[in-house]
């Protein structure tokens, strides 16, 4: 095992991999919060219409993928946004197409379905110096903008009509998600591969949910768990090809481990809730739209300035046209 980490092939696999978790799960969780979480599985599939136009004229899929995964992105996101009842249905054959396209392609490109294979499945052992690169490049503009534009992102997934009055570009901001979420499919394509890219975006999201209490802390624990998934199904896989001989893939190992995650903190989550529902001491004065704020410079208190208004057993504090109460280290939206 000490020996495979020497190895050039396996150092840039591990940074891939490392890389790969920590950006795919940031933009995932953004998705989960629109309920848009298969947004990056059609996006990974119109990506292998990409890759096989890179196969076909010698361009790099690495290059072409990205170039028609932004693409896809800006079509979808302008289907969603002339909300024509449709859009589920153009979304569906836009998906099929770019499969099929891929597929078709490829053959034509002279190329067989084990080279498409590579991308469908991820092909992480065999990144080149130059692949790495644009993968760390790519995923270090993931991290910034998705991690930097926090507040903003967060605010219009959370309740576009309040950030349209808030005066931000809602369009612009729902644009920019998806076009990052084209750019991570591409960055996670040669980790899991296309067909498995939204897992590594959803599934890390989906286990930091099961302990998470606010939107910061979501992120913060799927990151954690994407990375550690990453990092840890690639030396599984690894290990088990050099000490037993077994071929195990390290995208679907990596999959699979972040889903055993998943499953290992289900249990603990029902118990949070439950705990959590038997200590709320007034359970009638609970509101039902109890929307948890994760984003918020301003802390409010006593004197702040705002209107204090009580509400049951606490204070709400009105501004912005929106009432927020303290509530442990976050602001829930009463
Ligand atoms: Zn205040
Ligand atoms: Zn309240
Ligand atoms: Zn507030
Ligand atoms: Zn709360």
């Amino acid at each position: 095992m000490i020996d495979l980490l020497g190895y050039d092939f396996m150092q840039r696999a591990l940074l891939a991999a490392l890389v790969t978790g920590l950006a795919a799960p940031v933009i995932g969780t953004y998705l989960v919060q629109r309920r848009l979480a298969l947004l990056g599985d059609g996006l990974g599939h119109v990506a292998v219409t990409g890759v096989a136009l890179g196969l076909l004229t010698g361009i790099a899929p690495t290059w072409t993928a990205v170039v028609v995964a932004i693409l896809g992105a800006v079509a979808i996101e302008t289907i969603r946004d002339r909300g024509h009842t449709s859009g589920d249905l153009a979304l569906a054959l836009l998906f099929y197409g770019g499969l099929a396209g891929g597929v078709m392609i490829t053959g034509l490109a002279g190329q067989s379905g084990a080279t498409l294979q590579q991308y469908l499945f991820g092909s992480i052992t065999s990144i080149s110096r130059t692949d790495i690169w644009f993968t760390i490049a790519l995923a270090f503009v993931i991290l910034g903008l998705g991690l930097g534009l926090m507040p903003q992102l967060f605010t219009v997934a959370q309740d576009q009509d309040f950030a349209q009055v808030a005066g931000l570009n809602v369009r612009a901001y729902n644009l920019l998600v998806a076009v990052l979420a084209a750019v991570t499919v591409t960055v996670a394509m040669r980790t899991v591969g296309l067909l498995l890219v939204s897992a590594l975006m959803i599934v890390p999201v989906a286990t930091s949910q099961q302990l998470a209490r606010s939107f910061r802390a979501t992120i913060a624990g799927a990151v954690v768990v994407g990375a550690g998934a990453g990092v840890g199904g690639l030396l599984v896989s690894a290990y088990l090809s050099q000490s037993y001989g077994l071929t195990v893939q390290p995208g679907p190992a990596i999959v699979l481990l972040a889903l055993a995650c998943f499953v290992a903190t289900w249990p603990l989550g029902v118990l949070l809730r439950r705990r959590q529902r038997r200590h709320a001491p007034f359970p009638d004065v609970e509101p039902d739209d109890h929307e948890v704020s994760g984003t918020h410079d301003h802390e409010h208190g006593p004197d702040c300035g705002h209107l204090a208004v009580p509400h049951g057993d606490h204070v709400d504090y009105v501004h912005d046209g929106h009432r927020h109460a303290p509530h442990g280290e976050h602001y829930d939206e009463h």
